[in-house]
């Protein structure tokens, strides 16, 4: 059986020259949880007591959520994470994006996207969601892709 990965050791390789950028690559995933936890909480906050919204509602918004998370992540891992680039940018973009989780699967500082990728992703997000599902709906349905974006590696 072939070997896909280069070390599977708790090893946590450079992935960029400049220190600054190769320091805030790294990440516990305890921080992404302190950061989100809140954000998620106050939408959720938002959907009961400022829009009202049915406990019914909200968990179908959240199940949506999930569906939909799930065929997104699914579509991005397929068609881009695993695309295999030809050009030396590509690569080096493909191992920044995705090919330094699969080089080192056991990089327990790597297991979650760090804050200053996953943040400016969830505005994004956010911003699609509200344009999709306007501010009442988009909160608990952005919820819960919220909480699978910290954790997609
Ligand atoms: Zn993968």
């Amino acid at each position: 059986m072939p070997r896909h990965f280069v070390h599977n050791k708790n090893l946590s390789p450079p992935m960029f020259e400049n220190k600054f950028f190769d320091y805030f690559s790294r990440v516990h995933f305890s921080i992404v949880l302190i950061v989100y936890v809140p954000v998620v909480c106050w939408f959720l906050y938002q959907s009961v007591y400022n829009y009202n919204l049915a406990f019914t509602i909200i968990i179908t918004l959240l199940l949506f959520g999930l569906f939909c998370w799930s065929i997104m992540e699914y579509t991005l891992h397929r068609f881009v994470f695993h695309y295999h680039p030809v050009s030396k940018a590509g690569k080096r973009i493909h191992f920044i994006l995705h090919g330094v989780h699969h080089d080192f699967p056991s990089d327990s500082r790597r297991l979650v996207m760090p804050p200053g990728a996953s943040i400016p992703l969830a505005v994004v997000i956010w911003y699609a969601c509200y344009g999709i599902f306007g501010s009442v709906y988009a909160a608990p349905f952005f919820q819960d892709l919220l909480l699978d974006t910290l954790f997609m590696t």
